[in-house]
C-alpha cells in the first residue's frame, strides 16, 4: 500500500491511512506501507537548501529533503500501534534500499526484501519511507520528485507482493485530465505498455519509472483513492470489493480493449525551429550531438523534404526547463551548418492519443487528423509509436482538442 502526500497531509489523514491499513490486516493481509511526506513538505525542504545556496552538494541535498518521509513513518506507525497493529518503521538505509549515486535522481539497484517477509512472518505491519535509498557508499540518495510511486513498486517486486495499491487523491486513472473534460471516464482496466505512453506524455498520477519498473517485475498496480471511506470497498451485500480503482496489468487481463483508450496533454515541451540548415549528410548528427552530449532530450523531431536541394528547415521539441540550455547549445552550432535562424516557441502543446487497440486497426491517426483539422487546428510537429500519436498545436487549443478527440475516439461517459 502507497499512500501520498495529500493522503498523509496532516494528522487526520495519517489516522485515516492507518484505517485503511486496518482493513487489509484484518482481512488475513501481510502489509507493507510505504509513504511520501506530507503534501507540501518537500517543496519547503526544496526550497530551504535552494536558499542557502542555489548550486549545492547533491548529497546534502539528499540529506535534506529525505527527511519528510522519516517524519510520515514515524507517525503513521504511531497510530498503527495506537489502534492495536503490530508496526514498525523503516528508512530506506535499514532495510536498505540500494540505489547508484546518482543524487536526486537516484535509481533502485537492489532490495533484500527477507527481512520484511521474516517480520510479517511475526504479524509486523512494515512502514517505509518512501523516495530514499542508500547509495553505494552509504550516503542517503533520492529517487527524483514523485518517486515514492517507484518506491511502492520497488518494495512490492521484492516481497513478491499479490498487488501494489496505490492510494492518491483520485479514485483511479480517467481517459484524460477531468479537470478539462468533464466526461472523462474512469478505466477499470489499462495495459502497463498504456499506462507507461500516459505517464510519460502527461498524465500525472504515476510516476513514469514506477510504471516502467511494474511492467518489467509484473507487479500489479492498483490506483485508488484514499479519501473513500477506508470500508467503502464492502458491497451492498457485505461482500468485498478490493477493485475500486483503476487496475494497471497484463494486457491479456483486458477483455474490452478499446482502439484508444486515453487521451494526454503535456505544456512542458518547447519547440525550436532552425531555418534554412544545409540539407547533406551529417547535419543531424551535428545538431543533435550537443545536445545529448548535454543530457537535453529531444522528443520531436520534423524535417522537411528541401525543394531546393540545398536547405530546409528543422523544428524539434525539448523539455520547456531546458529551453534556454538548448538555445544557447543550438546558437553555437548554427554557423557550423549555416543555419539562417534559430526560432523558439513555448505556446505549444503536445497532445497524445494511447491506444494497444491501435496495433491492429487501420485509420486512428487520420480520425485524429481530421477531428483537428474540423475544428481549424493546425499540426506542426507529429510522432508515432506503435501505440500512440502524439501531435504538437497551439497551446491555446488544448481544451479544445483534447475535448474534441474524447468524443471522436467515443471515450465521452453518457
Ligand atoms: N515526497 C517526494 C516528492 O514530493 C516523493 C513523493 O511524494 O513521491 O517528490
Ligand atoms: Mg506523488
Amino acid at each position: 500500500m502507497k499512500f501520498g502526500g495529500t493522503s498523509v497531509a496532516d494528522i487526520g489523514r495519517i489516522r485515516n491511512v492507518a484505517q485503511h491499513v486496518k482493513r487489509e490486516v484484518d482481512a488475513g493481509n501481510e502489509v507493507a506501507v510505504v509513504v511520501s511526506a506530507m503534501s507540501g513538505k518537500t517543496n519547503e525542504l526544496v526550497g530551504w537548501a535552494r536558499e542557502m545556496a542555489p548550486l549545492h552538494d547533491a548529497r546534502e541535498y539528499d540529506t535534506i529533503v529525505a527527511t519528510g518521509e522519516q517524519v510520515t513513518v514515524g507517525l503513521l506507525s504511531i497510530e498503527l500501534q495506537r489502534i492495536g497493529i503490530q508496526a514498525r518503521s523503516w528508512l530506506g538505509w535499514q532495510i536498505p534500499i540500494r540505489t547508484d549515486g546518482a543524487h536526486a535522481a537516484a535509481r533502485i539497484q537492489e532490495i533484500d526484501g527477507s527481512e520484511l517477509i521474516r517480520r510479517f512472518g511475526e504479524g509486523q505491519v512494515a512502514v517505509i519511507a518512501g523516495f530514499q535509498g542508500l547509495a553505494p557508499d552509504n550516503r542517503i540518495t533520492t529517487l527524483g520528485r514523485g518517486g515514492s510511486d517507484t518506491s511502492a513498486v520497488a518494495i512490492a517486486a521484492a516481497v513478491h507482493a499479490d498487488r501494489c495499491d496505490i492510494y492518491t487523491d483520485v479514485d483511479g486513472v480517467y481517459t484524460t485530465d477531468p479537470r478539462i473534460v468533464a466526461k472523462a471516464r474512469k478505466i477499470d482496466k489499462i495495459s502497463y505498455e498504456e499506462m507507461l505512453e500516459m505517464a510519460s506524455l502527461g498524465a500525472k498520477v504515476l510516476q513514469t519509472r514506477s510504471v516502467e519498473l511494474a511492467m518489467v517485475h509484473r507487479v500489479r498496480l492498483q490506483v485508488r483513492s484514499s479519501f473513500e471511506a477506508p470500508d467503502a470497498s464492502l458491497n451492498d451485500d457485505g461482500s468485498k470489493n478490493y477493485f475500486p480503482g483503476t487496475l494497471v496489468c497484463d494486457e491479456e487481463e483486458i477483455v474490452e480493449q478499446q482502439v484508444v483508450s486515453g487521451i494526454a496533454y503535456s505544456k512542458d515541451e518547447a519547440k525550436i525551429t532552425l531555418v534554412k540548415v544545409e540539407d547533406k549528410p551529417g547535419v543531424a548528427a551535428r545538431i543533435f550531438g550537443p545536445l545529448a552530449d548535454n543530457s537535453i532530450n529531444v522528443d520531436m523531431i520534423v524535417q522537411n523534404v528541401s525543394d531546393d536541394g540545398q536547405s530546409t528547415d528543422m523544428t524539434f521539441t525539448v523539455p520547456q526547463a531546458e529551453l534556454a540550455r538548448a538555445e544557447d547549445i543550438i546558437q553555437k552550432v548554427r554557423q557550423d551548418i549555416s543555419a539562417r535562424e534559430v526560432r523558439t516557441d513555448t505556446n505549444v502543446v503536445k497532445v497524445s492519443i494511447i491506444g494497444i487497440g491501435m496495433r491492429s486497426h487501420a485509420g486512428v491517426a487520420k480520425t485524429m487528423f481530421k477531428t483537428l483539422a474540423d475544428k481549424g487546428i493546425n499540426i506542426q510537429a507529429i510522432t508515432t509509436s506503435e501505440i500512440k500519436v502524439s501531435v504538437l498545436i497551439s497551446s491555446e487549443y488544448t481544451e479544445l482538442a483534447v475535448r474534441a478527440l474524447h468524443t471522436a475516439y467515443g471515450l465521452d461517459a453518457e
